[in-house]
């Protein structure tokens, strides 16, 4: 490919900028504030104008994955603009510096991948840990086989990490380490990572991959135990050895400090030898509080990708995936009307879809009308009206029959302690007050008191169990305040 520079237009316009840089330049300036930031840091960062020569201009792009996705996602974009500043221009092309090294060829070329992790010089790896092993036993790779990327429905919100995803599996190691998927609750951050996992064991059985996933209070709680029945020898050759670690919901791993050492050390241990990391994050790792900052760029020194609550046809999309998965099916109007109800979290429009599968309704054919549906459904389902600190703060006393001063007590009583962080987690949720304010309003807590309970809330509620039930019945009667 031709470095040249741009061969000036001959008929210009007042926009037209002649240096391909200065042009390039504008064009990022622009996507900066067109797309998201974990989209901008993957697509645009490392990208650059190399020429433009017969009215085209020739984007060179650090990797396969990002000339797939420019060319898919942003060309017209990229061409807009591009025009805008030099009409002459008619068309784009994106190319790659320098081929990708292949999955096997190991080379430090591959640094030209924007989320490539650089090799670091703290680590005291040695080669002979990445000898082939046993193959880890299914059963002890912590995945479950329903989760796959066939039944993961792609659609806008979940495109970009999926797409990364994918791309892990095929080059394992090497293209984007760690992978950072972060969102929120219920949008299908365990599937995806298990879906990765699965994958990898499924398509590199012969080269005895050894996967492991975990979720990060898991890794904690085995770290901890190591060390009181000093095992902790043990626990790291597990984790040190793998070839593939996937750790769920990193972001517990806040303030615990002998943790974040260990997975420092493991970290740098597997990306050392190229082992593939892929974590999971409700926030982004800049937003994750109490976190050792050498582990934080450890996080964004590879792939970020986020994942967005689904539009109305992924959920739509979504539902017909669940219900065909059940073996059962609903008319479209019916599918609609639960996809109306539910925005937020697939998690619940799994619920609502089981709510009305499982609902009498169903055999009552004439009575069964998508109004009926919503009915049914907006008492659980829907989301609360605006509400103020006093409404949450009386539902929740109502709701765990208490009295209102007791959530405000210094008491240490779980059926005080409990309630209380409830309704710190739902001022949080509900009202994105700060954690500051929210201590401050509850007899002047300290703020990482505020945070301490809103993260054991937001552990309970990733599994269903008797929490999930508490807080979509709180909801429930916050909904019903304003009728
Ligand atoms: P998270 O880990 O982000 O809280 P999960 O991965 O546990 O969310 O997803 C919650 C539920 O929603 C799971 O049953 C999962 O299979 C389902 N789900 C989430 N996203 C999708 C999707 N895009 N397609 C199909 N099912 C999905
Ligand atoms: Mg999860």
């Amino acid at each position: 490919m031709s470095s040249r520079t741009s061969s000036p237009p001959s008929q210009t316009s007042t926009a037209t900028i002649e240096s391909t840089d200065e042009l390039w330049n504008a064009v990022l300036a622009e996507a900066e504030v067109e797309v998201s930031r974990p989209n901008f840091h993957t697509w645009f960062k490392k990208t650059s104008l190399a020429a433009i020569e017969e009215k085209v201009a020739h984007v060179v792009v650090p990797n396969n994955f990002v000339k797939e996705w420019l060319e898919a996602k942003y060309k017209r974009f990229i061409l807009k603009t591009l025009r805008s500043y030099n009409r002459e221009i008619c068309d784009i092309t994106f190319s790659i510096t320098k081929p990708e090294a292949a999955l096997s060829s190991r080379t430090q070329e591959t640094s030209a991948a924007p989320a490539n992790q650089k090799q670091t010089k703290d680590d005291n790896s040695s080669k002979e840990q990445s000898l082939p092993l046993e193959p880890t036993p299914y059963k002890e790779s912590g995945l479950r086989p329903r989760y796959s990327f066939s039944s993961f429905v792609v659609g806008p919100s979940n495109e970009l990490a999926h797409s990364a995803a994918a791309a892990v599996t095929k080059q394992p190691g090497t293209l984007y380490n760690p992978l950072f998927l972060y969102g929120g609750v219920g949008l299908g951050k365990t599937h995806l990572l298990q879906a990765v996992g699965n994958h990898l064991v499924r398509t590199h059985k012969d080269k005895k991959l050894a996967v492991r996933y975990i979720s990060s209070e898991r890794f904690i709680r085995d770290f901890v135990s190591a060390i009181r029945t000093r095992t902790t020898e043990r626990f790291k050759a597990t984790y040190r050895r793998v070839d593939v670690l996937i750790i769920d919901d990193i972001q517990f791993i806040a303030g615990k400090d002998s943790s974040q050492e260990e997975l420092f050390h493991t970290f740098n241990e597997l990306s050392s030898k190229e082992a593939q990391i892929v974590f999971s994050s409700d926030r982004p790792p800049h937003e994750i509080p109490s976190l050792e900052d050498r582990l934080r760029s450890r996080f964004e020194g590879g792939m970020i990708a986020d994942i967005q609550p689904p539009d109305f046809e992924t959920r739509v999309a979504i539902l017909h995936t669940k219900a065909k998965e059940k073996g059962a099916s609903l008319p479209d109007d019916i599918m609609h009307s639960i996809a109306e109800v539910v925005e937020q979290n697939i998690r619940e429009l799994e619920g609502a879809l089981n709510r009305i599968l499982s609902h009498n309704i169903l055999k009552k054919k004439d009575q069964c009308t998508p109004k009926k549906v919503q009915e049914i459904l907006r008492a659980s389902f829907a989301p609360p009206p605006r509400l103020n600190l006093k409404e949450i703060i009386t539902t929740v006393s109502e709701f765990y029959d208490i009295g209102e001063d007791d959530l405000f007590k210094k008491s240490r009583r779980q059926d005080i302690v409990h309630p209380r962080q409830v309704a710190m987690y739902l001022a949080r949720e509900l009202l994105e007050m700060s954690y500051p304010s929210i201590g401050k309003r509850f007899n002047g807590l300290d703020h990482t008191t505020v945070m301490h309970a809103h993260d054991r809330i937001s552990k309970e509620l990733s599994v269903s169990g008797p929490v999930a039930d508490e807080i979509s019945g709180i909801k429930s009667m916050l909904r019903n305040l304003r009728g």
